[in-house]
């Protein structure tokens, strides 16, 4: 019997890890599907058959992510996360939302350069994204589940990540541990802008404001600020399609965007990151 990072999505217990199924002491079972991570989403907290980004989305956002496009956001995180967890004895790292495992192996792998001993776990709503994140990314913990309801003990977490996925604060707090971190990537004010200027007569930005929870200290904005080519159709369809204006586009913008042997744009991240507080006594 193995111990595990997860808890039983049922009933809250740990689940331990014997012959190749994750179970709890009331006898909840969870097979391990065969790329090895399991699925930990029970048909209550389903909103739709398969949630989550579909096969050719999370392809999609593979292929655009496997360019190194979007490296020097990784880069970022990866310092945030090992200035983090550097000194914390056998500590967990949790990716919030974590897709098909970019930023997740990312950190990983930094963590390993560090060396530093920490457990890494990462979960999406997306069967597909995970089954492709535990097919590449090996030494990780990957679980479907939900935001809403993480499969993780009360302040099992000495760092949390997510990357523009739901925000559930009172789920947050509740996994970090004291004194542990939490960061969120959020779109800079000029993400993506000449991408925008194809798809609208009049884009916005977006808005930048600093963000409160109830349970942390904000600790500051790391903003990282660069310009990417996208060199090739399919590569400016890929990074579409990671986009929520992939959905909300109308025909023409679509088309007029298709229509590019290449575009060159804005790329803006803000990390915000916090700092778990002590419980009140
Ligand atoms: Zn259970």
């Amino acid at each position: 019997m193995k111990k595990t990072d997860w808890i039983c999505p049922l009933c809250g217990a740990a689940l331990t890890e014997e012959d190749g199924a994750l179970r709890c002491p009331g006898g909840h079972s969870f097979d391990k599907a065969r790329q090895g991570y399991c699925h930990l989403l029970p048909v209550q907290q389903k909103h739709a058959k398969n949630p989550g980004d579909n096969r050719d989305m999370v392809q999609a956002r593979r292929r655009f992510l496997q360019t190194g496009g979007y490296a020097p956001f990784a880069e970022k995180l990866r310092e945030l996360v090992t200035d983090a967890l550097r000194g914390k004895e056998n500590p967990l790292l949790l990716d919030v939302g974590c897709g098909e495992g970019y930023y997740t192996g990312f950190l990983y792998d930094g963590l390993q350069k560090e060396k530093i001993p920490a457990r890494v776990a990462g979960f999406d709503i997306s069967k597909e994204a995970v089954r492709l994140a535990a097919g590449r990314y090996k030494g990780i913990s990957f679980a479907v589940a939900s935001s809403f309801a993480i499969p993780v003990a009360d302040g099992a977490c000495d760092c949390v990540t997510e990357v523009f996925s739901p925000l559930v604060p009172e789920e947050f707090r509740r996994v970090t541990a004291p004194g542990g971190t939490l960061i969120l990537a959020v779109p800079g004010p000029r993400h993506l802008w000449e991408l925008k200027e194809v798809l609208y007569d009049a884009p916005y930005e977006n808005e930048r404001k600093d963000t409160f929870f109830d349970g942390f200290t904000f600790v500051g904005r790391e903003e990282v600020r660069t310009r990417l080519t996208l060199d090739t159709p399919q590569v400016i369809h890929d990074l579409f399609a990671m986009t929520p204006y992939y959905w909300k586009t109308g025909e023409e913008g679509s088309r007029r965007l298709q229509a590019l042997p290449e575009l060159e744009t804005e790329i803006a991240f803000d990390f915000l990151v916090y700092r778990r507080e002590e419980d009140p006594p």
